[in-house]
C-alpha cells in the first residue's frame, strides 16, 4: 500500500514521476500547498455525473478555530489559506453561472471575503459555499454576499447547548441567538443547511426532538445531521481515546453513519436510531412541502427550485438508500421518544 498524507496538489506530481520511474515511495508527506501555486484544473477530464457540480472550487481552505471534533482544521494544521483573488476571478470566469464554493468557511477571513465579493460583482454568478454563523451579524457583508449572487449556505450550528459548544471548543457560536441567525440570513434571500452533531456528553435523550422541534419552527431549509465521529488527529480522538471510550476502530465507519464511540447520556443504539428518526422527521414528504410553502415567503422562486428543493430531495434519498428512515422508524417503536 502506498500512502498520500495531505493535500494532493505537492504530492501527486512527485507519486506519478516515482511510478512512471517504477520507484513508488511508501508514504509521501506534503507541506501545505500555497494557494497562490495551483495548478489550474482540466474540468474536460471531470466525470460531471459523479458530482453534485462539475463547478466546484476554492477561493480559500482552512479555519483558524479549534473544533474538539474537525478534521477539517487539524488536517490543515490550524491555519487558513487564501487564494490570490485574481486567480479566483480567472477561474470563476471559466465556470457555468451555477458555483460551488468547497471553502471550509468563505467569510473568515473578513477583508479578504469584502474583496473577492467585490470583485464578483460583475460576474453575476449564483453560488453556494459553506460559511461561518458570523455573517448573519454582518449586515454589509451579508448584502454585498446576497448581491453578488449567494443564494445558499452551509453553517456549521452542531449543537443547540452552550454546554456542548463549550465542549466541543466551538467558541465562535456561542451565545448566538440561532433563531435571529436564520431569519436575517433568510432575510437577505439566502438559504441555509444547518449542520448538527449528536452524542456528545452533554446530550440526553431528548436532543433529537428538542433538536428538530427548533429546525421545524426556524424554517430552516436543509439539515446534515450527524453522528459525533472522533476523527483520528482531533483533539476530540484523543481525549475519547484515553477514556477508553472508542468502540469502532475501523475507519471505514467514520463516515458518519456510523456510532463509533459510547456516548455519556445514551446509548450507542440510541444515538444511531435517535439521528436517523431526526432526519427521517426533518425529511419526510409532509415536512418538505411545508418548508417549500414557507420559503416562498423569504426565497427566490429559482433558490427553491434549483437549490432547496433538489437538496432536500437528494438528503431524502440518500438517507433512505442509507437505510436511516428504516432505523427511525425503530426508534419510534422502541419507546425511547
Ligand atoms: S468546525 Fe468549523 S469553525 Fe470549527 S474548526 Fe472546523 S471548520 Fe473551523
Amino acid at each position: 500500500m502506498k500512502i498520500c498524507i495531505g493535500e494532493a496538489e505537492y504530492n501527486v506530481p512527485l507519486m506519478i514521476a516515482d511510478f512512471q520511474n517504477g520507484g513508488l515511495k511508501k508514504f509521501y508527506k506534503s507541506e501545505l500547498v500555497d494557494l497562490a501555486e495551483l495548478p489550474k484544473p482540466d474540468r474536460h477530464l471531470i466525470r460531471k455525473n459523479a458530482y453534485v457540480t462539475p463547478n466546484a472550487m476554492q477561493a480559500t481552505r482552512g479555519c483558524v478555530h479549534s473544533c474538539a471534533f474537525c478534521s477539517v482544521a487539524a488536517f490543515n494544521r490550524y491555519k487558513m489559506r487564501t487564494r490570490p483573488v485574481d486567480h479566483v476571478m480567472e477561474e470563476l470566469k471559466t465556470l457555468g453561472k451555477y458555483v460551488l464554493f468547497m471553502d471550509d468557511n468563505i467569510i473568515l477571513d473578513n477583508a479578504y471575503a469584502r474583496e473577492l465579493f467585490r470583485a464578483m460583482i460583475p460576474l453575476k454568478k449564483r453560488w453556494f459555499s459553506q460559511c461561518g454563523i458570523g455573517i448573519a451579524e454582518d449586515e454589509e457583508l451579508l448584502e454585498l454576499a446576497a448581491q453578488i449572487g449567494c443564494r445558499g449556505l452551509f453553517i456549521g450550528f452542531e449543537s443547540l447547548s452552550e454546554q456542548t459548544l463549550s465542549a466541543y471548543s466551538k467558541h465562535c457560536n456561542r451565545k448566538r441567538n440561532y433563531r435571529d441567525v436564520v431569519k436575517r440570513i433568510h432575510e437577505a434571500g439566502i438559504a441555509i443547511c444547518g449542520g448538527f452533531v449528536f452524542g456528545s456528553d452533554e446530550d440526553g435523550e431528548d436532543v433529537f426532538e428538542n433538536t428538530l422541534q427548533f429546525l421545524l419552527e426556524s424554517n430552516m431549509d436543509a439539515l446534515q445531521s450527524t453522528r459525533l465521529t472522533p476523527f483520528p488527529g482531533t483533539p476530540l480522538f484523543d481525549e475519547l481515546d484515553k477514556e477508553g471510550r472508542i468502540v469502532d476502530k475501523d475507519w471505514s465507519h467514520y463516515d458518519f453513519f456510523h456510532v463509533v464511540h459510547q456516548p455519556k447520556q445514551m446509548s450507542c443504539e440510541t444515538l444511531d436510531k435517535g439521528t436517523a428518526w431526526l432526519q427521517q422527521q426533518f425529511y419526510s414528504y409532509s415536512n418538505i412541502t411545508r418548508r417549500v410553502g414557507k420559503a416562498f415567503g423569504y426565497l427566490s422562486s429559482e433558490t427553491i427550485f434549483k437549490a432547496m428543493l433538489p437538496l432536500n430531495l437528494g438528503w431524502r434519498y440518500k438517507l433512505t438508500s442509507y437505510g436511516a428512515f428504516k432505523l427511525g422508524n425503530y426508534f419510534q417503536k422502541s419507546g425511547i421518544n
